[in-house]
């Protein structure tokens, strides 16, 4: 285990924003994790846990040390006819498990297909999409305490998911890193079509759907197709998460904005902090869709001053379109925010993380 210097992140973060770290190490076994979290100079430092950087903003060099999750190997852990107990360490790309999965005729995350990064940061969090949350599917989370060296495993429960959210990004940010995560998956088919984009790609196409791997297909296709890949462009997704609001915020807006689309069986799971009853999503996209500089045609999407920009087909996904620095998506993520908040009263939260 090589501790580097002076380490340039610009292939590890999926914006493509250079960026570096004064101190860098890979970990490529727990073994080695355990010796570097008892060294001096790693408790002093500060700290960053790096997966795929597909969902982080460097707005600056890094002051510490990064280490990033190279921890590898998929096992199947426990099998029975109905259900499959399925681990898989931290530094295993997340689209790697999905196929594992569903060349196995497993179901549960084909929904998931494509979603770029690790497994170790899947429940950080709780990625989701087309109607399915890790949460569906999460057993344990085992992780390391940096404070101690100790292995703890996290059963589901533990995690506190929530809508992009978790407890390692609220009281436990920062404090443990992510070592491996094992999934309780079906045997049988138990497919997930509720998420309507998806159920209507599959029946505009006619296809018929007889495993996870025909799901995944589906995904992989839809997505393509709406998201620029960050190796053409960089961006991290979907920079801001969707609004959710009471029904009677909802029906106060409702009356400047009766044209604004919603969902009420899109529910997410409920919040670290309470319950979500009631609640209506709001597409942040659509909001984002509908402010913007008069100068860049009254709105977002589509937009660009320099360096950087809205995508032209997904208004949630900001873009470097080659040399931006962190500090200027900082800059027209917080001019998107003001927008929207000033026209609609709604505020939109960051998805990714701003280091
Ligand atoms: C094109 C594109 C599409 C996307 N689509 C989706 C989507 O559909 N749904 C969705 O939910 N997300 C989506 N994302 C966001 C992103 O892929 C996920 O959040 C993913 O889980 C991040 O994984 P990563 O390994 O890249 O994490 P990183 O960006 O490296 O890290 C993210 C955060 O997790 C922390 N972290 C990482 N690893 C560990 C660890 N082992 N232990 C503790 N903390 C850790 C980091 O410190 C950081 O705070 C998308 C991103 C892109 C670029």
């Amino acid at each position: 285990m090589e501790i580097l210097k002076d380490y340039d992140l610009t292939e590890l973060n999926t914006f493509h924003i250079k960026a570096k770290a004064k101190f860098f190490v890979e970990v490529k076994n727990e073994k080695d994790l355990v010796k570097l979290f008892l060294t001096p100079m790693f408790q002093e430092s500060e700290k960053l846990f790096l997966g795929g950087g597909s969902n982080i903003l460097f707005t600056q060099d890094f002051p510490g040390i990064v280490i990033l999750n190279k921890l590898k190997g998929i096992e199947i852990l426990e099998d029975d006819s109905e259900t499959v107990l399925v681990k898989s360490l931290g530094g295993e790309w997340w689209n790697d498990l999905v196929n594992f999965t569903v060349e196995r005729g497993f179901w549960g995350i084909e929904n998931l297909s494509l979603i770029p990064g690790t497994v170790g940061a899947t429940p950080v969090q709780n990625i989701g999409a087309y109607g399915v949350e890790l949460k569906d599917v999460l057993q344990n989370v085992e992780a390391y305490e940096i404070a101690t060296g100790e292995k703890k495993i996290f059963s589901c429960a533990e995690c506190k998911l929530g809508y992009r959210d978790s407890i390692f990004k609220r009281e436990l940010k920062g404090k443990y890193f992510i070592s491996a995560v094992t999934l309780k998956l079906n045997k049988n088919e138990n497919e997930n079509l509720r998420y309507k984009t998806l159920k209507d790609y599959i029946e505009k196409n006619n296809l018929i759907i007889k495993n996870p791997k025909d799901i995944s297909r589906a995904v992989a296709e839809i997505r393509r197709g709406k998201l620029p890949d960050p190796k053409i462009l960089g961006n991290a997704g979907s920079f801001f998460k969707n609004v959710y609001i009471s029904e009677v915020d909802f029906k106060n807006i409702l009356m400047s904005y009766p044209e604004m689309p919603y969902f009420l069986e899109d529910l997410p799971s409920e919040t670290v902090d309470g319950k979500l009853e009631g609640v209506i999503k709001i597409p942040s996209g659509w909001l984002i869709e509908q402010c913007g500089p008069r100068h860049g045609g009254g709105s977002w999407k589509g937009y660009r001053e320099g360096n950087v920009g809205v995508h032209e087909r997904q208004a949630l996904v900001l873009v470097n379109y080659g040399g931006a620095t962190g500090e200027e998506i900082k800059k027209l993520a917080y001019q998107i925010i003001d927008s929207v908040y000033q026209k609609f009263g709604l505020r939109l939260t960051p998805e990714v993380n701003f280091v």
